[in-house]
């Protein structure tokens, strides 16, 4: 069997998660009468201390609302480098949203709240872009998994409350960094405007993200989603599932980056340069191949023979995600295979 490790998103849901789905109350969603739908969106705004929330089909369409609430068509949005929003949606925020964008660097994708404030120009006048809101990442998945420092974060607030700048959080995986440092999901709801978190990723759910807000701001994003198409039907059947990962697959996520940890350390005895296990603190771990003579290419179609899938996200950088379909017993197997690859080469 293929051990696959390319993202968190291949994740099938389980037969007690399709029992759930099947058994949803349901209701038009574009009414606002779908009673599973109202429940799931409340609760995660509840978890984060937010008024609403707003479920959406991806965390793509989530982050590009949230950014559309804090920045008019013409102002700026400033991201890091390798931010998702940034590199992975597609010119969205400028396609539909009309707004351009600045990016500071950060090393492993991690926040040092200082970048992002010296660029921020708010009411730059009638000839310069203005600076409207700031997006951070957490989990930061280009960055490896990376996860910011709470500490940053709140620096980040207070900085930004001083510019009039409002914050976004690209949360896709914020239920990692959760697990991984503590942070009660409260405290991140304090430091952010929008917040956009992913149901279909680490907690497994097939489909599904929530955007959180005050109320009258997600108010604000029911009218932009659907005029993107995204007002959608009976969709309970999807919140369902969402209410399961919730209920089921929050806590269970400190395995997953156990597993990721073993990789890394593993991987590290073959080939040290490839990553430091340090560094790996959630469930991602990226692979530099710069000091192998594979290529991301390479490795991963060599893995691939020997029945394990990784992403080749760069030339030489790979990258290898856990998550609940994968043991820890074929965990160790992937090490093992990746690590033999590595020496070989
Ligand atoms: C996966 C992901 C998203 C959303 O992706 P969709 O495929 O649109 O659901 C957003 N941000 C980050 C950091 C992600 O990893």
């Amino acid at each position: 069997m293929l051990i696959d490790l390319r993202s968190d998103t291949v994740t099938k849901p389980s037969a007690e998660m399709r029992e759930a789905m099947a058994q949803a109350n349901v209701g038009d969603d574009v009414y606002g009468e779908d009673p599973t739908i109202n429940a799931l969106e409340e609760r995660v705004a509840v978890l984060f201390g937010k008024e609403a929330g707003l479920f959406t089909p991806t965390g793509s369409m989530a982050n590009q609302l949230g950014i559309r609430l804090l920045v008019n068509p013409g102002e700026e949005l400033l991201a890091e480098e390798d931010a998702h929003i940034v590199r992975a949606e597609l010119g969205a925020g400028a396609a539909h949203g009309g707004i351009t964008t600045r990016t500071w660097y950060a090393n492993r994708g991690l926040l040092d709240a200082q970048a992002p404030l010296k660029m921020a120009r708010p009411n730059a006048g009638p000839y310069l872009v203005s600076t409207k809101a700031i997006a951070v990442e957490d989990t930061h998945n280009f960055g490896g998994g990376t996860v910011q420092d709470i500490g940053q974060i709140a620096a980040l607030h207070a900085g930004a409350q001083e510019l009039g700048l409002a914050l976004h959080l690209d949360g896709a995986r914020i239920w990692n960094a959760h697990i991984a440092t503590g942070t009660p999901l409260v405290e991140y709801g304090k430091y952010f405007e929008t917040i956009s978190v992913c149901l279909s990723k680490g907690l497994g759910a097939p489909i599904g993200s929530v955007l959180i807000s005050t109320a009258e701001q997600i108010q604000r994003a029911r009218v932009w989603r659907k005029r993107l198409g995204g007002g959608m039907r009976q969709v309970g059947i999807l919140g369902a599932a969402g209410h399961f990962a919730l209920d089921n697959n929050i806590a269970r996520l400190g395995e997953d980056h156990q597993k990721a940890k073993i990789l890394a350390e593993q991987i590290h005895n073959a080939l040290p340069s490839a990553v430091d296990p340090k560094h790996v603190q959630s469930n991602i771990v990226g692979l530099n191949l710069a000091e192998s003579h594979l290529t991301a290419a390479d490795l991963a179609a060599a893995a691939k023979k020997s029945g394990v899938l990784i992403g080749a996200l760069g030339p030489r950088y790979a990258r290898l995600v856990t998550h609940l379909d994968v043991t820890i017993e074929q965990a160790r197997e992937a090490a093992e295979i990746i690590s033999t690859i590595v020496r070989e080469r």
